[in-house]
């Protein structure tokens, strides 16, 4: 299956992306986990990505595509991927739906994960992260881990995204209103949108996405 993910900063599209790619065995292709790679191993895409993330802002085009593509291109992507942050304007859905026609393949699904502002301010601010790997998202309040500062599963240490500032939330959670959400409409008229609420536990929005995606 190929799936695209959408929802705002904070509506739990990595969380649920780590959980579906497994359950789909697929592989999780998310632009901002690439982009947080880039950075943390000093390459030059990392340092120009870093700039604009840390504003709030959208890496330009130029740069994201091509990675995107780069990724998708991959032996373990030939089967399907979920992606993860990407498209995130209509210039990327364009580029995608390009990149996909030239290689004979199609979007099964897109699914569009809705929550309310509040909470999304809230889910951010106590949001922690695993650095050894990015997939595995904590939240101070709402999912702690066993001991405090390092993640369950394999000991990294917990930190704060940068960008998860309430400053910087609220500059994404506007750039999401503006340059991501008509992406929502392109693809309605193409027929591939399923929205479901983000709302509730972890498990809950896992098996409302299975379903979506005719999978429970
Ligand atoms: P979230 O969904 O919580 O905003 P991400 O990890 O998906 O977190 O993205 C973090 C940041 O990475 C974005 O605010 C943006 O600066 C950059 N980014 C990620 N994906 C893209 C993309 N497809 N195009 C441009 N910038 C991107």
């Amino acid at each position: 299956m190929r799936i695209v993910l959408v929802g705002p900063p904070g509506a739990g599209k990595g969380t649920q992306a780590a959980y579906l790619a497994e359950n789909l065995s697929i592989p999780h292709i998310s632009t901002g986990d690439l982009f947080r790679a880039n950075i943390s191993q000093g390459t030059p895409l990392g340092r120009q990505a870093k700039e604009y993330m840390n504003a709030g802002r959208l890496v330009p085009d130029e740069v994201t595509i091509g990675m995107a593509e780069d990724r998708m291109q991959q032996e373990d992507a030939r089967e399907g991927f979920l992606l993860d942050g990407f498209p995130r304007n209509i210039g990327q859905a364009e580029a995608l739906d390009a990149f996909l026609r030239s290689h004979d393949l199609k979007l099964d699904a897109v699914l569009d994960l809705e929550v309310p502002e509040e909470e999304v301010v809230r889910r951010i601010a106590g949001r922690r992260i695993c650095r050894k790997d990015s997939s595995h998202v904590f939240h101070a309040e709402y999912q702690r881990p066993k001991t405090e500062g390092r993640c369950d599963e394999c000991e990294g240490e917990l930190y704060q995204r940068e960008d998860d500032s309430e400053e910087t939330v609220r500059k994404r959670l506007a750039v999401y209103h503006s340059e991501t959400e008509p992406i929502i409409d392109y693809y309605r008229e193409q027929g591939l949108v399923t929205t479901i609420s983000a709302l509730g536990a972890v498990t809950e929005v896992t098996e409302r996405a299975m379903t979506a995606l005719g999978r429970d």
